[in-house]
Formats: structure tokens, C-alpha cells, sequence
């Protein structure tokens, strides 16, 4: 088989996933290794069996499409673990790769006792630390080194989409990563119930209680579910108890604090306490804003500094609509085959680029700044920095950057020169008034008056 046409094959099936599957597409896929395509099997080394499995089960069909897209013939991805022999299959095998495999902890025929197969990008390098969350961070972070011994049970809790499922499969990606042998089941609390009470129909309950207590770790994502399930929390209750007598780790997630749970048992609540109780906040502006940087990264998306502050200005709570914001304008870019500037991601976003509206200028900014604050222009533009000018000009900046299609750049150019960093921090300044300081807030609600926009443009 000729190296180069393999070689030529994946680069332009890299490609292929990069065009058609933006959102899919990781910069790690980079760091596969293909190995040879036979018999209809592209070969593909992967970096860890984390990888590996995810791959399986979440990249098949992109990779297989891109191969048939690419070669012009049925062709399917296999992906082998780095110290997998390179030994071919046979036909027979082969074909067995392209049929659906079953999941790597479905041991047993009748009784399904699948564990969430991890995704490597959840993992601590990958996770942004802010206020909202440095708490929780470190405390897993400190778990994942010592497992059993640092809090036991580790309970997150936290709105939707602020990161629990993360946290948590960092914490099983560290562990593994220290201890390849460490045996983790992570499983939603809903399926650690159907599978509860599976085993109860079908005379199993051995098999399922052995199945969650010979382990290391247990993760029970979303515990919020076992509410009002008498049998689960009771079942649940020894499961604790007997994973915690041997110091084996618990860690749980869930959208509230334990005694909001509704229903549940006081012995639950108690336990759930007794190691450490921590809270995931709502990340703040330059969180999001480092997120949608990692996310993007991780992308292998090339996205401005301008952009990801728009996205994170525009969405202000859940993390899981950021990455659903890049995606909507990673869409966008291929829909228009465009590159991504701010007026592309403004209206992926739905929000009407500036230019539909009469334009305004930052000069008109300027005007109704100085006139509602009594300030001059040359003090905005001035070097000079105390209060009475640096809230106006930090004003002005907000507006020209909510208002206006010129950069942040731009922007600190009109006045006196100032770099991108300090509208950032202008901005982000005028965003933390906005919450807590009414003066700032009627400001800007007279002025954005003044100027044609209401407060939601
Ligand atoms: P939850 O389980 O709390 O609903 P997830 O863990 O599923 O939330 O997080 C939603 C998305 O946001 C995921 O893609 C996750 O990677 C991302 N995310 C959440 N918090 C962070 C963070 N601090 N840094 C980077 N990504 C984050
Ligand atoms: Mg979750």
C-alpha cells in the first residue's frame, strides 16, 4: 500500500471534518496516527483508550463519512489503541468493525451495565478557572490526586450548564491518567435507577450491587433524579455506605444542594455532607470570555478577540450556550463560506449588525457622553485618569463597542490611543456597574435613548 496516498487520504480526510463538521472537529485529531487502509479499513492509532472509546462511540460515523467522501469508496475507520499490534484483520473482522460495537463496560448479555464513556476534552486543562468555581476546581483537583482520602463524597452542585459534568469527568480522566488500573463507573443517576431496577425485574441484584461496589471511584452524575425514588435512595444508601467503609471514592453532581432534594431521605442528605459540599457559580465576563477562547481552540477554530467578547457579552449564564454560540457561527462562516468576523457572529447570533440600523458614530457617542457627564472631549481623550473622566470615557468605549462596528482597536485609538486591553477593561467595568450601580445604569439608559438604541440592541 503506498505510504503517501494513505498519508494524502488522511490529510484530506482531516480537512474534510474540519469543512463539513466544524463543531465536531478537534485540534487532537490531529495528533492521530494513521496507519494503513485495507480491505476497506482505514487503520487510525489513537493517543489513550479514553480516546480511543470516545472516538468509537462518538466519531465513527463523521470519520467514516469523510473517508467516503475523500477515497469515493465504502471505506471505515478502526481505531486502535498506541500499543495495539499492527497486525491486519482478517475480512471477517473487518466487517465486524463496521458494525455497531457495544459499549466497553456492557459485560453481561441481559443486564445493561454501560458506564458514560468519557470525554477527553472534559479534562482539568480544559477546564477555565474563575471566581464562580475555584472552589470547586481545587477540591477536585485535589480528589483526583488522592482519591478516597481528600473529601469523601466530593458533592458539585450547581445550575445547568456550568460545568459538573466536566469537573467530574476531569476528575476520572486525572485518576486514570495517574493509575491506568483504577476501576470508575460514572453513570447519571438515571441510569444507575434503570439499571437498579432492571435487575430487580430480571433477579440480577448481585450482579448490579457487585457491579457498583467493586470499584474505585462511583460518579453519580445529576443525583436530582433520585427524588421521590424510595427504592433507588435505599439501594443508593448501601451503595454508599459499603464504597465509603473502604475509602472508595464518591463523587456526585447535582442541580441543587442536598437538602433542597426534594423527598430525600435524612441518612442521604446527612451522608452527602459529610465530605465536602461545593458550588458551581455563574462564571463571570472574562470566564466566558477565556472559555469561549478554550473552546475555540480545542476547536482548532481561529476565532478574534473581538469576536469571543461578543459572544461572551451576549451570553451571560450557561456555558453550554457559549459553545452553542460558536457553533451557531462556525455554521454561518461554512453557510456564507466567509471568514468569522463580528458582523458574521453577529448575525449567526440573531442580533441585527449595527449597519441596519441608521449608523451611528462614535462621535455621536462621544457628543451625548460629554453632554450628559459635563465633561470636555479633549479630557476623553486626555492621558489624565481621575473618576469624574474615567467613567465617561469608560462609557463612551462600552457604547462605541456595544453600538458601533469598529473594533476594539479602533475604539481605543479614538481615544488618545489607548490599546484594546484598556476598552476590555473599560467594558467589563461598565458591565460590573451595570449589575450593581443604579447611576450607571440610568446612564447608560438615557444615553442608549439619546442615541436611537434601546437597551436590548
Ligand atoms: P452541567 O453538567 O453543569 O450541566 P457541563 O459540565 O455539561 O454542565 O458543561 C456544559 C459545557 O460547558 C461543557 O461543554 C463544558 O465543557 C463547558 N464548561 C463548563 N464549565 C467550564 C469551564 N469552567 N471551562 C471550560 N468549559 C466549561
Ligand atoms: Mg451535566
Amino acid at each position: 500500500m503506498n505510504q503517501t496516498t494513505d498519508r494524502e487520504i488522511w490529510t484530506s480526510v482531516l480537512a474534510h471534518i474540519r469543512e463539513h463538521e466544524p463543531d465536531k472537529c478537534r485540534q487532537w485529531f490531529e495528533q492521530l496516527d494513521p496507519v494503513d487502509i485495507r480491505d476497506g479499513v482505514f487503520r487510525i492509532k489513537t493517543l489513550t483508550t479514553v480516546h480511543k472509546d470516545y472516538l468509537n462511540s462518538q466519531c465513527q460515523s463523521i470519520f467514516d463519512d469523510a473517508l467516503r467522501a475523500v477515497t469515493g469508496r465504502l471505506v471505515s475507520a478502526r481505531f486502535l489503541q498506541q500499543d495495539e499490534p499492527d497486525t491486519l484483520p482478517t475480512n471477517k473482522q473487518a466487517h465486524a468493525f463496521i458494525e455497531p460495537r457495544p459499549s466497553i463496560n456492557n459485560r453481561t448479555d441481559q443486564l445493561n451495565l454501560s458506564s458514560l464513556i468519557l470525554n477527553p476534552d472534559s479534562s482539568f486543562e480544559n477546564f477555565v478557572m474563575g471566581p464562580g468555581n475555584r472552589l470547586a476546581h481545587a477540591a477536585a483537583l485535589a480528589i483526583a490526586q488522592n482519591p478516597g482520602n481528600a473529601y469523601n463524597p466530593f458533592f458539585v452542585y450547581g445550575d445547568v450548564g456550568l460545568g459538573k459534568t466536566h469537573l467530574l469527568q476531569a476528575i476520572c480522566l486525572k485518576i486514570i491518567e495517574y493509575n491506568t488500573d483504577a476501576r470508575i463507573r460514572f453513570l447519571s443517576c438515571e441510569s444507575f435507577m434503570t439499571q437498579f431496577m432492571e435487575s430487580v425485574q430480571i433477579g440480577k441484584m448481585a450482579e448490579f450491587r457487585d457491579h457498583h461496589r467493586d470499584v474505585d471511584v462511583l460518579v453519580i452524575d445529576d443525583i436530582q433524579f433520585i427524588a421521590n425514588r424510595a427504592r433507588t435512595q435505599e439501594e443508593f444508601f448501601h451503595t454508599f455506605n459499603s464504597l465509603h467503609q473502604l475509602d472508595k471514592q464518591i463523587i456526585i453532581s447535582c442541580d441543587r444542594q442536598p437538602e433542597e432534594i426534594p423527598d430525600l431521605e435524612e441518612r442521604l442528605i446527612s451522608r452527602f455532607k459529610w465530605g465536602l459540599v461545593a458550588e458551581l457559580d455563574a462564571p463571570c465576563y472574562e470566564t466566558r470570555v477565556a472559555i469561549v477562547q478554550k473552546k475555540a481552540q480545542l476547536r482548532a477554530l481561529d476565532l478574534h478577540e473581538d469576536v469571543a467578547c461578543f459572544i461572551a457579552q451576549r451570553i451571560d449564564s450557561n456555558i453550554r450556550e457559549l459553545e452553542g454560540a460558536i457553533t451557531r457561527i462556525q455554521i454561518q462562516a461554512m453557510v456564507d463560506s466567509a471568514p468569522i468576523t463580528l458582523d458574521l457572529a453577529r448575525l449567526a447570533l440573531g442580533e441585527p449588525a449595527p449597519a441596519d440600523q441608521a449608523v451611528l458614530s462614535i462621535q455621536a457617542i462621544i457628543d451625548a457622553t460629554t453632554a450628559y457627564f459635563g465633561v470636555r472631549m479633549a479630557d476623553l481623550q486626555s492621558k489624565r485618569r481621575p473618576r469624574s473622566i474615567a467613567l465617561p470615557r469608560q462609557v463612551c468605549m462600552y457604547l462605541a463597542r456595544k453600538h458601533t462596528r469598529h473594533s476594539l482597536e479602533e475604539i481605543g485609538g479614538y481615544f488618545g490611543g489607548r490599546d484594546h486591553t484598556t476598552v476590555m477593561h473599560a467594558i467589563k467595568t461598565i458591565d460590573n456597574h451595570l449589575i450593581e450601580n443604579p447611576d450607571v445604569q440610568s446612564a447608560i439608559t438615557v444615553l442608549e435613548r439619546q442615541l436611537g438604541r434601546s437597551a436590548t440592541n
